[in-house]
């Protein structure tokens, strides 16, 4: 079976959603094919633990402009879990207990220390790559940098288990450049960018951004269709599924993460760039679990080091009777979300009072569509692939937001990169038979 479009647009998830209902207000034939059975990729909201919990992608803040500006145009209620009265932190082997406020503190000089440069090297996060001597710094992974500051060993764990809950990955993988990123995103501010990527929610959940879009969308939708191969020449491109069912279209927009997008077989081949960006991989390959805990508790967050399987652990819900926790942790091969008992195990760490009761999770690593939770670079790849994984090929664009240039690997980025690339092929599409 053979069809026409004007564009397929390869994966439902946020950036190829705002793609397709761009593409579709300008009047074109706009297919979009999914492989899973949902919508909305890195984002799920699932009924599990006996709440709505997000699986996947889930914070966002009014500092991340794209993201906003989709809650402002559908009316979309924000919240947040509630604020931690007792944190826990290590030295060593040792569990210290304070407030929100002396963490705070304990982090902060080596927060601003380690981030001092930022505006120096990313002084437009919008155009990341601006800074010519961007290469330099680019080498260092962030915990080369941590590492420069020679903290003392209770401020060295804190800061380190912080990024960790930044990055999801191990520290030595992760490029600094990544961690300047964020912050220039939030003009130097380590705080700001903390709260940015780690406190709001959406109050019906991100199934609720999915819906909206998908409400206002001409573009036909298919899920349960996984692409495998794309022929392409300078006039258009043929797209064929698993299941051999072929496209035709004008432009097609491929939307996979960088860690599968060399999977896809492509004819001719994809640009040296993004082939080596996907067989090197992200930095990240973490872990997020939820872990529901009889109640009542109060709530309360957790800061370990890289050397347990969840680095960070905080209470996002509270019931009367129970509470669930999220929790992340730098490596996905070292602690499996769904094994109660090596969660139950992992929390140890700070306190052994806590009944656990049910954990969930999903392992985005060995999931086909994904193969990467968030994107963290690793050093270099900012420098030498960026660019050119936002290039098109011919008639191939590329959005996702692995690709965005200001809020690279959150939802936010999805969007921007969603709406470059519509523009990219109206104007193509305008000005061609
Ligand atoms: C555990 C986790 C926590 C996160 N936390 C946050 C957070 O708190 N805040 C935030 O802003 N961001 C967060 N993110 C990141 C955010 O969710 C993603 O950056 C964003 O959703 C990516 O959107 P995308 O459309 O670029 O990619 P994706 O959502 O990955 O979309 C790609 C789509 O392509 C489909 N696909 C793959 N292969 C094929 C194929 N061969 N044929 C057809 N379709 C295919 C996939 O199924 C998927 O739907 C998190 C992500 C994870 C995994």
């Amino acid at each position: 079976m053979s069809e026409q479009a004007d564009v397929v647009v390869i994966g439902g998830g946020i950036a190829g959603l705002i793609t397709a209902r761009e593409l579709g207000r300008t009047g074109r034939r706009v297919l979009v094919l999914e492989a899973r059975n949902r919508l909305g990729g890195r984002v799920w909201t699932d009924h599990r633990l006996g709440r709505d919990l997000e699986i996947g992608g889930t914070w966002l803040h009014w500092v991340q402009p794209h993201v906003w500006a989709e809650i402002t145009r559908y009316g979309l209620a924000v919240t947040r879990g509630p604020r931690p009265e007792v944190a826990y932190w290590l030295a060593g082997n040792q569990v210290r207990q304070g407030t929100l406020d002396d963490f705070m503190k304990l982090i902060d000089p080596g927060m601003r220390r380690l981030l001092a440069d930022t505006m120096r090297w990313i002084p437009r996060p919008d155009d990341p790559l601006a800074e010519p001597e961007l290469a330099t710094i680019d080498a260092f992974s962030v915990q080369d940098k941590l590492d420069e500051l020679e903290l003392g060993v209770d401020e060295y764990h804190a800061n380190e288990a912080a990024w960790i809950g930044h990055f999801n990955a191990p520290l030595d993988e992760g490029a600094f450049t990544s961690a300047l990123r964020w912050t220039a995103a939030t003009a130097g501010s380590w705080h700001l960018m903390h709260e940015a990527s780690a406190v709001f929610r959406l109050a019906s959940g991100t199934q609720a951004l999915v819906k909206a879009i998908v409400a206002d969308t001409r573009a036909e939708i298919r899920t349960g269709t996984e692409v495998r191969r794309i022929e392409h020449d300078a006039y258009g491109a043929v797209v064929t599924t698993a299941t051999g069912e072929q496209v035709h279209a004008r432009r097609v927009v491929v939307t996979l993460p960088q860690n599968i997008i060399g999977n896809l077989d492509i004819s001719p081949a994809l640009c040296q760039e993004k082939l080596a960006a996907s067989k090197e991989k992200t930095a990240s390959k973490g872990v997020k679990a939820w872990i529901r805990v009889r109640g009542p508790i109060e709530p309360f967050f957790a800061y370990s080091s890289a050397a347990h399987p969840l680095s960070v652990v905080r209470t996002e819900y509270l019931g009367d009777d129970d509470a669930v926790l999220v929790a992340f942790g730098a490596d996905s091969s070292r602690i499996t979300p769904n094994d109660i008992d090596a969660v139950r195990e992992a929390l140890r760490v700070w306190r052994d009072d806590l009944d656990v009761i049910e954990v969930t999770g999903h392992d985005w690593m060995s999931d086909p569509y994904s193969g990467e939770t968030w994107l963290m670079h690793r050093p270099h790849q900012l420098t030498r692939y960026l660019r050119a994984q936002q290039q098109p090929e011919g008639v191939l664009h590329f959005a996702g937001s692995d690709y965005a240039n200001l809020w690279a690997g959150f939802i936010d980025g999805a969007i921007e990169s969603g709406l470059r690339v519509a523009r990219e092929i109206t104007t193509q599409l305008a000005t061609s038979r």
